[in-house]
């Protein structure tokens, strides 16, 4: 009989909850529910005086956002230091240790130690080359490579998935295994993540930290479906989408790879804006919602027909959650309007072809019945107009564009008017033929 797999994540609340930890805790929890075995949580928390309680929330907060459940209760390490305690009494009785200034100090075996790394292969190193260590220091606080050991076995952890920092922490750990006459786990060591520089990701690359991709407006299964790809390779590289239960699936420890994992935050936007215009307008409108308010946006006079039609439309677009609340505010309230520099180009270039523009576009769609206010009507109407002033359709769609958000991209300029509705935007190209071309 196998037995049942048993993995864990073991973050120091010492900050926030960096990317490469909500990796390591993905993968273990796939490999948990892709094994049918227990995701557990164990909180080293020895490290009274860099430890918080709100970063414990930021954690469990973390995890939550991200879906990944925590089976059974969260251990916290602090908890166990009498056990640890009284372990590494037995070892100093046992002689497999020994006092040194009131501390005791593991007695490291002198010959080979080596394991198969389910990532990286067989790993050896020389026992002789690693110098006792302190276990237990002299205030009788027991260190990491003592506890985590201690903890794995009280746990019954089977399989030990980490960072690929840790290896050389290995050795250490396994010597402690053999001096208290346990079977070590498997040792699943990932590989580092690195910024498309090549180094090691740092706060240089972007924000490093799961709290800030969320409040920018990552949706959690793209953070999810991203994350898992770092290091972690399906077998089809064409394949780049997976539902969770698809996640679930497909994942293997043989499938991680040796190589550092690049984190591209552009890749993770592009990924986030694929499943924003994947999302339904209705799912995504909570998302926004409180922006909006905060924005200064009276939904209620709006209504919510036109909010879900300007989200599906902004859905298209928006790369996160928050620029497509931002985008949405603009076709709403004009205050918001901050007309860019191919904007203020557009304006200063032909001061005067921008005004005649929007004074002929103008007079033509007032002519339309507000019942008649939509997008294909919208579209026949300029066309022909640019057919009468024999502009090109872009020369008159573009100064409408710029008028009535302030940037030269958007929307199809017929979908645009059609959201930001008749009076508001005649209102707007009257405002725009006085502003001021500038250098
Ligand atoms: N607290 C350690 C860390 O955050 C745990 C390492 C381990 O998983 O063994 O790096």
């Amino acid at each position: 009989m196998t037995d049942t797999v048993r993995v864990r994540f073991a973050p120091s609340p010492t900050g926030y909850l960096h990317v490469g930890g909500a990796r390591t805790a993905l993968f273990n929890w796939l490999y948990a529910r892709r094994s049918g075995g227990k995701f557990l949580l164990r909180i080293e928390d020895t490290d009274k005086a860099r430890s918080s309680e709100a970063h414990i929330r930021v954690i469990l907060d973390g995890l939550a956002w991200l879906g990944l459940d925590v089976d059974e209760e969260v251990v916290f390490q602090g908890a166990g230091v009498s056990r640890h305690q009284a372990l590494a009494d037995r070892l100093l009785d046992e002689g497999k240790a020994y006092e040194d200034e009131g501390a005791i100090r593991f007695r490291m075996p002198r010959e080979e130690i080596s394991w198969d790394d389910a990532v990286y292969g067989h790993i050896r190193f020389q026992g002789s080359d690693i110098k006792d260590w302190i276990i237990l220091r002299s205030d009788r606080s027991p260190t990491y490579n003592f506890t985590v050991v201690a903890d794995d076995i009280e746990m019954r952890i089977t399989h030990v998935m980490r960072g690929d920092d840790h290896i050389s922490n290995t050795p250490k750990q396994i010597a402690v295994y053999d001096a208290l006459e346990r079977e070590p786990p498997t040792f699943v060591h990932l590989p580092m993540i690195h910024g498309p520089d090549g180094k090691r990701l740092s706060k240089r690359h972007g924000a490093t930290a799961v709290a800030d991709y969320q409040q920018s407006g990552i949706l959690p299964a793209a953070m999810r479906n991203f994350l898992a790809l770092l290091g972690w390779n399906p077998g089809d590289e064409r394949e780049l989408f997976f539902t969770i239960s698809e996640l679930i699936e497909a994942f293997s420890v043989e499938k991680i790879q040796k190589k550092s994992a690049v984190f591209d935050i552009t890749k993770l936007e592009w990924m986030n804006g694929q499943y924003i215009s994947r999302t339904t307008p209705e799912q995504l409108f909570p998302l926004i919602e409180g922006e909006l308010v905060d924005a200064g946006l009276d939904l209620d006079t709006i209504g919510r027909d036109r909010l879900l039609r300007a989200t599906a439309v902004q859905s298209e677009r928006a790369r996160t959650t928050l620029e497509l609340a931002h985008r949405l505010a603009i076709r709403f309230d004009a205050s918001l309007i901050e007309r860019d520099a191919k904007a203020n180009k557009l304006i200063s270039k032909d001061p005067t072809g921008f005004r005649s523009a929007l004074s002929a576009a103008a007079q033509r769609l007032s002519g339309i019945e507000d019942s008649q206010w939509e997008a294909e009507r919208l579209e026949t109407e300029l066309r022909s107009l640019a057919n009468e002033l024999e502009l090109a359709p872009g020369k008159v769609f573009q100064p409408i564009r710029v008028a009535v958000t302030g940037n030269t991209v958007s929307e199809p300029v017929n979908v645009l008017l059609e959201v930001v509705g008749k009076q508001e935007s005649l209102a707007r190209m009257e405002a725009a033929k006085g502003w001021e071309p500038t250098a």
